[in-house]
């Protein structure tokens, strides 16, 4: 094992990390709302333009979203369960954009109560819900966008062609609403900065086509999509906001629109590391090639997105010594006796050859959707608990 695990938190990080899981019963998340501050002030600072709205999906725990509503965040809610979280945290609605096109009457109701005036929508259906219930407000429309690209793509779910948004813009615009804006969601972890490309041409098609109706838009919501990082490499952040900047002044130059994006994996990803424990370490026959390595975290404690995003895993590197240890490639399974719950058979980790039952793992960049999709006591295993390191 080579020194890798230092790329994602530094040696003195993940000393002080270890430290104070030492005595706790594994698995459990630990979140250092430090490192989420760190990727929020480079977002900002790589795209002055833009107002942030943290997709809090992404990882909704107070401590995180504290110190993101104290460097100046926004906040993109999906539920009216959301809403109540920051209410509850002081955070008033002017600073949420309710930005899930599948909404009920009693949602839109309620977001309007609380002060949200922003709302994103993709349907005829909804924009006669957001009509008669939040008159007046503020409407984005969705593009539909395949997700090409991105290791976790949403595609298709949300969104709708430029000719139906064509449609929806005007008629909500006779209903009263304000067609103020654009967005889209190029797909999680996207790779691809091209996509981004696309996704800004057509929302300058459709600022032209709206401005030919004496409509004119006001905004783009570039909305998440920004990657962390997981095994293997990615563009840095500067390369991804150079070629939005570029886009931006190219299609857009004086007549710059308003800007939000919507990061939820780029700021929530790497504050986190799962720490887990091998329960068991077995081989299916004599001659198999592989052990596999059971562990106490797995697919229905917030290890869901696998085998889709690679999360770096570690055994110890103050005790497996790298550069001395020798290692060979594992099959990683979850603890619940459901067959699904294995976490890696197609990619193959590389851990110590002398791995034993006990020992602990370490897998990185686990902040953003995990414990969120954390089952409740599927087998009885509880949710995925949370630390916060200080
Ligand atoms: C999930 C979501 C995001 C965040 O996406 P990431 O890829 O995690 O940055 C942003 N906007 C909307 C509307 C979403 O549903």
């Amino acid at each position: 094992m080579d020194k890798k695990l230092y790329k994602y938190w530094s040696e003195e990080e993940f000393k002080k990390a270890k430290e104070f899981a030492a005595n706790k019963q594994t698995p459990f998340l630990l979140i250092d709302p430090k490192r989420a501050a760190k990727k929020y002030k480079s977002l900002k600072a790589n795209l002055p333009l833009a107002k942030i709205y943290y997709a809090m999906k992404a990882n909704p725990h107070d401590e995180i979203i504290r110190t993101l509503a104290d460097l100046g965040s926004n906040f993109d809610v999906a539920s009216i369960f959301e809403i109540q979280n920051l209410m509850d945290l002081g955070i008033s609605g002017d600073r949420m954009s309710f930005g899930n096109p599948a909404k009920k009457e009693s949602d839109i109701i309620f977001a309007y109560q609380h002060g949200i005036r922003i709302f994103v929508t993709d349907s005829m259906d909804d924009i006669h819900k957001l009509a008669k219930n939040a008159p007046g407000a503020k409407v984005f429309f969705r593009l539909l966008f395949e997700g090409n690209g991105a290791v976790w793509p949403l595609s298709k779910k949300f969104g709708a062609h430029p000719d139906m948004l064509y449609k929806l813009i005007l008629e909500a615009k006779n209903l009263g609403l304000e067609p103020y804006g654009i967005s889209f969601h190029v797909g999680s972890q996207q790779k691809d900065i091209g996509q981004w490309d696309h996704a800004l041409s057509l929302c300058k098609y459709m600022f032209d086509t709206m401005k030919a109706e004496g409509l004119e838009l006001k905004a783009i919501n570039l909305g998440g999509g920004l990657p962390t990082k997981y095994v293997g490499p990615i563009p840095s952040l500067k390369k991804y906001t150079d070629v939005i900047n570029r886009l931006l002044s190219e299609n857009f130059g004086d007549k710059m629109p308003e800007i939000m994006i919507e990061p939820g994996r780029y700021i929530a990803g790497d504050c986190g590391m799962i720490i887990s424990e091998i329960i068991l370490i077995s081989k299916k026959s004599e001659t198999s090639e592989h052990r596999w390595v059971y562990i106490d975290v797995g697919n229905f404690t917030g290890l869901c997105e696998t085998e889709e995003v690679i999360f770096p895993i570690y055994a110890d590197p103050e005790i497996y010594l790298p550069g001395q240890t020798s290692e060979s490639e594992v099959i990683l399974a979850g603890p619940t006796c459901d067959s699904s719950d294995i976490i890696y058979q197609n990619y193959k980790h590389k851990l110590p050859d002398e791995l034993k039952e006990g020992d602990r793992l370490y897998v990185m960049s686990t902040g953003a959707y995990t414990y969120a999709y954390s089952a409740v006591c599927f087998n009885g295993f509880p949710v995925l608990k949370t630390y916060i390191l200080r």
